[in-house]
């Protein structure tokens, strides 16, 4: 009876601290759940269960779940009901995740705080009174409660990462095109994808395994190799690291975090007895430096898009008489940047300034392994503090160089500052999520 007995405590805890946090915004009935976590157990006793079994899942709900609402946090699908499973789901499904419901996180995944949901903030378990960042806080704060095993949210410019980090759990962005979107709603189908948060590196990797492949309903998505999850336990000692902080990015930021980050790169790199890492070479950051200037141009067009079928007659309301400021912010900058006579002009210049990040980056992983970098370039601030759009828009300048040149990218637990967890972000090229991974394990020990 081990899911079984999993299930009771998640839901205890659930009722005993949702209406606080806020992290779930929709559960399936409690029977369906017992009857489903019944059935695994007897799977797992005839030895017939699949890669997941055992594990409770939460979901982001830009992702459907047949029978459940994908809000994306929103009044404007805040009623609409899947008719179908998102590949992923049909994969986790498929080895036996049992999925718990859906989580909050930012509306329509537009924001870095949590803060945007039309229903309320999620808050962070750790210190509620602070954000656990965003979009996907309630994903990455319900394995932080305990209210989960792991969760999947989805990455645009750091959705995953930052609440990872404020959290102080695991979480993946994979490269570009190894997991399906079919069946994610989109911010920005260029740099979106799916990814799992877990309370350990391997509980990460299996899902993501689980859930990565090609999938003939996504044409971008490419088969790619199955992970050496035996590996993490033993990984591999050679790396080739590269290094990041915030002067050589030329952002403010709290000191504290650099020297956290910095500590722990030192201690792994004295116990694995690595080789040294190099700070990278700084004709390489010119770029980087701009992330999130050339990152949302790109959004903003192609959430425009995206949105143009939210218009209230096939699904739900329409969404510029239903959302909330930040949408429409996105919706308005969009409409404005693809007007005919601008001629697309932004638009692709930042494709354009987007290549030649995605060739930076293959530059860098020519050299190097892995690539080690703060995740936010500040704590967590309280909720409701009034931040500019500016400010908020930077909390993503560490992450967004990853979407841009579609590369993988994870956070694993760093330690915490006055009782706030910090986390360390591993990059690696596209499709090196094992070399990535085994890395991350390091850290993890
Ligand atoms: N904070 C970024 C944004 O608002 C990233 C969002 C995301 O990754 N979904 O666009």
């Amino acid at each position: 009876m081990v899911v079984l007995e999993k299930l009771k405590s998640y839901l205890k805890k659930i009722k005993e601290k949702n209406k606080e946090l806020n992290i779930f915004l929709e559960l399936r009935s409690e029977k369906e759940l017992i009857e489903e976590a019944k059935e695994i157990d007897a799977k797992i006793k005839k030895g017939v269960a699949g890669r997941l079994a055992g594990y409770v899942v939460g979901v982001k709900p830009n992702i459907n779940v047949l029978g459940l609402k994908a809000s994306c946090a929103s009044k404007t699908l805040e009623n609409y009901e899947s008719t179908y499973d998102a590949e992923v789901i049909r994969r986790v499904k498929k080895e036996d995740g049992l999925i718990i419901g859906m989580t909050n996180c930012d509306e329509f995944a537009s924001g870095s705080s949590g803060e945007t949901s039309a229903f309320g903030p999620c808050k962070n378990p750790k210190k509620p009174e602070l954000i656990p960042g965003g979009s996907s806080s309630g994903s990455a704060a319900a394995v932080a409660a305990g209210m989960c095993d792991v969760s999947l949210g989805s990455d645009t410019g750091g959705s995953i990462r930052n609440p990872s980090s404020h959290c102080g759990v695991v979480g993946i962005k994979p490269t570009y095109g190894s997991v399906s979107r079919h069946g994610l709603i989109d911010l920005s189908m260029s740099l979106d994808q799916i990814g799992p948060f877990a309370n350990n590196v391997y509980d990460a990797a299996l899902l993501l395994d689980v859930i990565r492949g090609k999938d003939e309903k996504d044409s971008i998505s490419v088969e790619s190799k199955k992970f050496e999850l035996e590996n993490l336990e033993k990984p591999r000692k050679k790396f080739k690291i590269g290094y990041l902080d915030f002067e050589s990015f030329s952002v403010k930021g709290d000191e504290r975090i650099n020297r956290l980050i910095k500590d722990r790169l030192d201690e792994v790199i004295g116990k694995f007895n690595l080789e040294v890492p190099t700070k990278l070479d700084k004709s390489k950051l010119d770029l980087m430096k701009f992330a999130v200037q050339i990152y949302y141009p790109i959004v903003y067009t192609e959430f425009f898009s995206g949105t143009r079928k939210f218009d209230g007659r096939r699904y739900g309301k329409k969404i510029e008489d239903s959302c909330g400021p930040e949408v429409l912010r996105r919706i308005l900058g969009g409409a404005e940047i693809t007007r005919a006579e601008h001629d697309g002009r932004n638009y692709h210049l930042a494709l354009r300034a987007k290549k030649s990040l995605e060739i930076t980056f293959r530059e860098i992983f020519q050299e190097k392994d892995v690539l080690v970098l703060p995740v936010v370039p500040r704590l967590p601030h309280k909720i409701g503090e009034e931040i500019s759009v500016e400010e908020m828009y930077a909390y993503d300048v560490f992450t967004i160089p990853a979407n841009l040149a579609g590369v993988c990218s994870m956070v694993v637990p760093a330690g915490e500052i006055e009782g706030i967890p910090v986390g360390v972000q591993i990059m690696a090229d596209k499709f090196n999520e094992q070399k990535m991974l085994e890395f991350a394990s390091l850290f993890e020990k």
